[in-house]
């Protein structure tokens, strides 16, 4: 038996259609804020997160899957859905484009990490990133489209954390204050904040290395490095989430996992778990080749929501239904069927038949298993004449219905019972 490689998950059944509820609300809140959706490839050049991402981050130093093509070039499977959306905005001229451009993705995303709890190694990610503004309010719009989702998902006691990590000038600073302050405390770093001691001391508050995380307790915060301009983008952001009625709280350890963020931060956490992550790149674009071009985003992790809602609402029951099976007996019967139940979901109503060639008594089990609203045979005389009795299950009352009224019968009981 060939099993699932670890850290990946077949999503089916009573799983898969609360999936499906979830996303049809990220497309319907992302409708309302008038934001696209983008389908980019799974795999990429793997030089695009290199530069993306950035050469510190976790992502690039040990989580990608990464592997040579027949033509000898690197690619990557995406493990995070900005820079392909940065890369596809420069090479489609996107930026001729009214701006600002708000893009939208569901995609399935993948790090080659250890697997534990909220951690796998294929996961999706629904992501939305704003292109073509420096403002703080595209911050805060950006800031409640996950607000607003996670509202309506119902969930609760989630806190959203928010930063700034200034400009790259504020961050020189901040990164040199950093160097300083851990100074002599270096060899209580682990191997890899060790290295990135001297390229980018702010991923060492990111690290989750407990030795890593007391070494940094006190440290200074960035808060009191950013420049005026950057402080006031910080505080506009603030005041534009409090009128809007978003709680907050400003956070200055949070320097999210990725290198390419300027400025704002955020993060919405529920019980110590990060669901939602994200933040302004003023300098990505650039960095891939584009004209100068602000933008902010975040990346939600679906599996995470899952979890938080199974823990808040129970177990997600989310089963299907069958309006009407159609039973039969003997050929013909199973013919005419088939042809019935056809016309029936052409006109949108769940309809099954049999199709194992199971008795009469097997098939009148099978209905009341799938939970079939109604039923009815057709043998020989229902054949005949052109009619059968349409049972409903529930009561055990039943109507003669002739097959061409099927539908509209149906149509109408149904709208009924709603
Ligand atoms: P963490 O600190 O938990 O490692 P991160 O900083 O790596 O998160 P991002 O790169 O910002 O996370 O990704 C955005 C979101 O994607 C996270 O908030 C989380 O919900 C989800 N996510 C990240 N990595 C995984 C994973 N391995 N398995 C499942 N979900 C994940
Ligand atoms: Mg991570």
């Amino acid at each position: 038996m060939i099993q699932l490689v670890k850290g990946t998950k077949d999503i089916y059944g009573a799983e898969v259609r609360k999936w499906q509820q979830i996303e049809a609300k990220m497309r319907r809140i992302c409708e309302t804020f008038g934001i696209g959706e983008i389908r980019t490839p799974a795999f990429e050049f793997t030089e695009l997160f290199v530069r993306g991402v950035g050469e510190t981050t976790d992502i690039v130093q040990k989580e990608m899957y990464t592997f040579t093509d027949d033509g000898n070039r690197s690619l990557t499977l995406r493990p995070e859905g900005t820079a392909g959306v940065a890369r596809a905005y420069i090479e489609h001229g996107m930026h001729n484009d009214p701006q600002p451009i708000k893009l939208y993705y569901i995609s399935p995303t993948f790090r080659c990490e250890n697997t534990q709890a909220g951690r796998q190694r294929q996961f999706h990610q629904f992501g939305v990133e704003m292109l073509g503004s420096y403002s703080a309010a595209q911050d805060a719009e950006a800031i409640s489209v996950a607000a607003q989702l996670l509202e309506e998902m119902g969930v609760t006691g989630v806190e959203l954390r928010l930063n700034s990590l200034g400009c790259p000038s504020c961050r020189a600073r901040y990164n040199q204050v950093l160097r300083d302050f851990i100074g002599s405390n270096l060899d209580k770093l682990c191997p890899t904040c060790k290295e990135r001691y001297l390229k980018n001391p702010l991923r060492v508050l990111d690290c989750k290395e407990e030795s890593c995380q007391a070494v940094l307790a006190d440290a200074p915060s960035v808060l009191d490095c950013l420049d005026e301009e950057c402080t006031a983008h910080f505080e506009k952001v603030q005041a534009i989430l409090k009128e809007m009625g978003i709680a907050f709280v400003v956070d200055p350890k949070i320097v999210r996992g990725l290198d390419y963020y300027t400025r704002t931060v955020f993060e919405f956490v529920s019980d110590g778990l990060t669901v939602c992550g994200g933040g302004r790149y003023d300098k990505l674009i650039e960095e891939c080749g584009g004209k100068p071009t602000g933008a902010v985003g975040f990346g939600l992790g679906i599996e995470r929501l899952v979890m938080i809602l199974e823990k808040q609402h129970g177990a997600l029951t989310e089963e299907g239904h069958t309006d009407i099976y159609i039973g039969s007996m003997g050929e013909a019967g199973q013919i005419k069927a088939q042809a019935l139940t056809w016309q029936l979901r052409k006109a949108g109503i769940h309809a099954q038949a049999d199709t194992v060639e199971r008795s009469v008594k097997a098939q009148m089990k099978y209905a009341n298993k799938i939970g079939a609203h109604y039923s009815m045979i057709i043998g020989e005389s229902e054949l005949a004449e052109g009619k059968a009795q349409v049972k409903h299950m529930e009561s055990g009352t039943a109507e003669e219905v002739a097959f061409e009224d099927l539908a509209a019968y149906l149509c109408t009981a149904t709208e009924q019972a709603e």
